[in-house]
């Protein structure tokens, strides 16, 4: 895996929605009080299903093995409301601006479920399209979805397309793996406790997106220095 700077320079920004765009906190504490324990537990349990290759799902049975949570599905959406404003990381919108001022496609693109997608595009957010997986018929982390992505961008150069996710498992890998270059946003329950695998790096590796537009455009202008240890980015002056 090459590091950002070098190849073609990204002309599209496809996002992620979990923890790049949206905070779960409020998603997860509703399903803690459905779930009958606290929202610190749960996210406890959470950490400790991540850290151990499980997902949600498993951190659910662990806390509330005799509850059927698919059954609390509608009860969860009708208490927790659906997205709103106040759940965008406050870095998103004027990064999402940013990013298309500067000249660039920006395009939404995460696992969600299909009540989701008309919330997403209510909040009216500075982008080009927004599509979910429900609509391309393929989730994360299946190669489909990510062919299905760059079918709907008109089937560009992958390598000119950075995916831009919170999860190693989702996001990272089979975005490297069809050919896009790739931001990890360290931020989220995963984003804070995956590592990559040995010999894999993201072209960025950031905190947030508020440096996102300003390492575009210096990616762009060839102001692009990979050498930090880490992955991650840094721009010369
Ligand atoms: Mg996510």
């Amino acid at each position: 895996m090459s590091g950002g700077g070098r190849g073609p320079v990204p002309t599209t920004v496809v996002l992620d929605v979990g923890e790049v765009l949206v905070d779960e906190t409020r998603v997860f504490a509703v399903w803690a009080d459905l779930l009958g324990v606290s929202a610190g537990t749960l996210a406890a349990v959470l950490g400790a299903a991540i850290v151990e290759g499980e997902d949600h799902v498993a951190a659910f049975a662990h806390v509330a093995p005799n509850v059927a949570w698919a059954e609390l599905e509608a009860e969860h959406e009708a208490r927790y409301g659906g997205f709103a404003e106040a759940d965008l990381y406050p870095d998103v919108r004027p990064a999402l601006a940013a990013i298309r001022d500067a000249g660039l496609r920006v395009v939404l693109a995460g696992n969600q479920p299909e009540r989701r997608t008309a919330q997403l595009r209510a909040l009216d957010l500075p982008v080009d399209d927004v599509v979910t997986s429900d609509e391309l018929g393929a989730e994360k982390p299946s190669p489909a979805f990510f062919a299905a992505v760059l079918a709907r961008l008109g089937d560009p150069d992958p390598a000119t397309v950075l995916y831009v996710g919170d999860r190693v498992d989702n996001d990272v890998l089979p975005a490297l793996e069809a050919g896009m270059r790739v931001c990890w946003v360290r931020r989220g329950p995963w984003g804070q406790l995956q590592d990559l695998p040995d010999g894999v790096e993201a072209d960025l590796s950031l905190e947030g997106l508020g440096e996102l537009p300003e390492l575009l455009v210096a990616w762009r202008d060839g102001r692009f220095d990979d050498a930090t240890a880490d992955g991650g980015a840094e721009v010369s002056a």
